[in-house]
């Protein structure tokens, strides 16, 4: 052994158990990053077992997440039959028969450099203002059905927006494989039967496969999904449940064909007991009621998704069980968990595969050696915490604002004592006119504009610069900005137009 060796601490052996997004996501990333000369990464998933499947809607961030693979996008959507998403769309949270969208977008025109919420603050209190929705390029895209992509268009700008997929959880999965495994990642397809850990330490070794097969490893990653068969049924690390607060704790899934004019925008759909998803892709809906089974049972909840389906079922129901809440700890010993098995909030704002997302970037900057120093394990974990609580509480705000007045679950929720963090949240608005974010926060200040203005939380301060302006003009300038919006909106293509004339019609280019 030669002195380079032997003060050499690189880890050499990953192991990742699980091949669902999380674990084809950790794959492909990690392959990414580590020269496969002087790092083995093995992949280790049960075809028995299956994926969830579930999983549909994404946030603009996974583009970030293509890039680095250098996947070209046209490419991807073709593979995972997708659309665009440039928001979601909540119908009855508020009440019954209200609407508002949440997009990945501002809203208006600076004035005088002040933000035009503080403007439309002031007209709204007035009733000279529509709801924020109208002055927003994208919201009113979504409503329409149409869709651009940003800058394609110069009047475009007078409201920049961003956007994300809906893609088919199977097929992205499979993409997934395809890239990781060209970047020279192991797959093994057979179950995890057993786990050794050092006697002494904890730390895994080596699992144990039903082909009686041992892999062992220095670092593992666990994606076993709800399983969380490293984290939890090996090391014990235990799960915080945020079920007080986030009370839905079941899913049905039913896919259905497709029949009008894809959406491009999730549909949420408040229901008796919680909601429904509408993920419309290039050739199916996704559908899915989330819902509370303390007031609901599952065949009632399976017959409600039934009814509401826009096209004949392609599937049986699939019924999902969860406790919403979080991993006390993403990273114990030498195993980083993933995806399901870090812990599950709700589908609600497709918060999942940003987390994992957002848990590998920080893990790769944070990677560990063979000695596994403590400092940067705490550093993560606190980190991917506080990211956690505070998509915990823009979720919690989503069913505590609700104002669906007699219906037992939705009084429950209006209810419920809320977390303080919240509390403060929701005040510092109402006193400032400014959404309290800081640079942990997934969800900015438009994403809270969103919320506020959605569920009628409004401010009693604006911004006093607004008073400098003569009332009328104000009022003339709201009107130009939504006038302008609807002349752009009209001249755009619909959702299925840009998707026929864009991707499922061109030449596959090769990928990078
Ligand atoms: P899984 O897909 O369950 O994969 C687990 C893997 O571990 C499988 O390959 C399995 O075979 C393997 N495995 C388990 N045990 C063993 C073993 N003993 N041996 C070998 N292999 C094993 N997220 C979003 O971002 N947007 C959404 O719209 C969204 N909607 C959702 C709707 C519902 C109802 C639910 C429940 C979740 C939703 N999510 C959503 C979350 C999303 O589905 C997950 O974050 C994502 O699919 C990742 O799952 P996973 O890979 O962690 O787990």
């Amino acid at each position: 052994m030669n002195d380079a060796t032997a003060t050499d601490s690189r880890i050499r052996s990953i192991v990742i158990v699980g091949g669902g997004t999380a674990g084809w996501m950790t794959a492909a990333a990690l392959a990414n990053r580590f020269k496969q000369s002087v790092t083995k990464i093995t992949l280790v998933e049960s075809v028995e077992i299956g994926i969830i499947g579930v999983g549909e809607a994404t946030v603009p961030y996974i583009k970030e997440f293509l890039q680095d693979l250098n996947v070209n996008e046209v490419d991807f959507m073709r593979a995972t039959k997708a659309t665009y998403k440039l928001g979601i769309d909540f119908d009855g949270w508020y009440k019954p028969g209200e609407k508002f969208i949440h997009p990945f977008a501002g809203y208006g025109a600076r004035i005088a450099r002040i933000p035009f919420h503080h403007y439309w603050a002031k007209m709204r209190m007035q009733k000279k203002a529509q709801a924020l929705d109208a002055y927003c390029l994208a919201v009113q895209m979504a409503r329409h059905n149409k869709f651009a992509l940003p800058k394609a268009n110069n009047d475009l700008e007078l409201s920049s927006f961003n956007y994300a997929f809906h893609f088919d959880a199977g097929l992205f999965a499979h993409y997934l494989s395809g890239i990781a495994q060209t970047l020279g990642v192991k797959r093994i397809q057979a179950n995890v039967k057993q786990v050794n850990q050092c006697p002494d330490s904890g730390f895994i070794r080596s699992l144990g496969l039903d082909t009686g097969e041992i892999i062992e490893g220095e670092f593992f990653i666990d994606c076993s999904g709800f399983n969380g068969l490293l984290i939890e049924q090996t090391l014990k690390t235990g799960y915080e449940n945020w079920n007080q607060w986030l009370r839905c704790d079941r899913a049905v899934a039913m896919p259905c064909t497709s029949e009008l004019t894809p959406a491009s925008a999730t549909r949420s759909l408040a229901m008796e007991a919680g909601w429904q998803w509408r993920i419309p892709l290039q050739h199916r809906v996704g559908n899915g009621y989330v819902y509370c089974s303390d007031f609901i049972s599952d065949d009632i909840a399976a017959e409600k998704l039934r009814e509401n389906l826009e096209g004949g079922a392609l599937a049986d129901p699939k019924f999902i069980r969860f406790t919403t809440g979080m991993r006390k700890k993403a990273w114990n010993k030498n195993v980083f968990c993933v995806g399901l098995a870090s812990g599950f909030m709700e589908p609600l704002e497709s918060t999942s595969i940003y987390l994992i997302q957002s848990s590998l970037a920080l893990l790769l900057n944070h990677f560990p050696n063979k000695q596994y120093n403590q400092t940067l394990i705490d550093t993560v974990n606190s980190n991917l915490r506080t990211r956690q609580e505070k998509l915990r509480d823009f979720l919690i705000l989503h069913y505590h604002a609700n104002q669906r007045h007699g219906q037992k679950f939705w009084d429950e929720c209006r209810h419920m004592s809320i977390p303080e963090t919240l509390a403060v949240r929701i005040d510092h608005f109402k006193k400032t006119c400014q959404p309290q974010v800081d640079e942990l926060d997934f969800f900015g200040t438009n994403s809270w504009l969103a919320m506020f203005s959605g569920f009628n939380i409004q401010p009693d301060y604006y911004h006093p610069v607004v008073d400098d302006f003569d009332e009328q003009d104000v009022e003339r300038e709201l009107a130009n900005i939504n006038q302008k919006i609807l002349n752009t909106v009209a001249q755009l293509p619909t959702h299925k137009e840009f998707i026929q004339k864009n991707i499922t019609n061109m030449e596959v280019t090769p990928k990078i």
